[in-house]
């Protein structure tokens, strides 16, 4: 199974790459993720990179398409936050025939704005092992600390209100002739993705032939 899921930022693509991998025991491939730890661990790399994270902006394709090639082997595969934009869609298929791999779809999480603001502006994430909360929705047994590693939960600088902005509009710029990409190539699916996790997951995984499943 390999699978591109698509969406705004905030449009549940974290928690579904979560799920989907428990379930299928398949890898996520998470490129915000990738890109943080790297920040956070001062390699060159996350020197390249750290002043458009801050700022809300996309990273150079040249890099991150680096990125993305490292990651990609003959396994399954859920691909969260690439590609972004055409060139980067171009990129991904060249990297994958080169390997003489396909993929399945390319999930496309649809959240209205309103939602985006809330889910974002209320997210928090582990310190230490990246888990995701929300301070209303899926909040922490104890408040500011991760069930599952007992780390420090934080903000993310760009879920801050003003990045929140810069990155719905670079998000937007891109992303409809993204989708065009990928409907005409007859991948693309398109989930409603407003609703509960489990929800979301069940109408995501209708696509695929594997039976009955459940999140939980
Ligand atoms: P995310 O966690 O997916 O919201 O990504 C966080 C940040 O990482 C983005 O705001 C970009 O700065 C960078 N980033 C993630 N994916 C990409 C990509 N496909 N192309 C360029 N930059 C990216």
């Amino acid at each position: 199974m390999r699978i591109i899921l698509l969406g705004a930022p905030g449009s549940g693509k974290g928690t579904q790459v979560k799920i989907l991998t428990d379930h299928f025991k398949i890898r996520g491939i998470s490129l915000g993720d990738i890109l943080r730890q790297e920040v956070k661990r001062n390699s060159p790399l996350g020197g390249k990179v750290k002043e458009y994270m801050q700022e809300g902006l996309l990273v150079p394709d040249e890099i991150v398409s680096l990125v993305i090639e490292e990651n990609i082997n003959n396994e399954g595969f859920i691909l969260d936050g690439y590609p972004r934009n055409v060139s980067q869609a171009e990129k991904l298929e060249s990297i994958l025939n080169n390997k003489n791999l396909s993929f399945d779809k390319a999930i496309y999480l649809d959240v209205s704005e309103n939602m985006l603001i809330t889910r974002l502006s209320g997210r928090r994430v582990c310190k230490v092992c990246n888990a995701n909360y929300h301070v209303k929705n899926m909040p922490s047994k104890r408040e500011g600390i991760c069930n599952i590693c007992g780390g420090e939960l934080i903000q993310r600088n760009d879920d801050k209100p003003e990045v929140i902005k810069k990155r719905w509009v670079v998000f937007q710029k891109e992303n409809a002739s993204l989708m065009d990409y990928y409907r005409q190539r007859d991948k693309l699916v398109i989930v409603d993705a407003n609703k509960e996790a489990e929800e979301v997951f069940q109408a995501i995984v209708k696509n695929f032939n594997y039976g009955k499943h459940s999140c939980l």
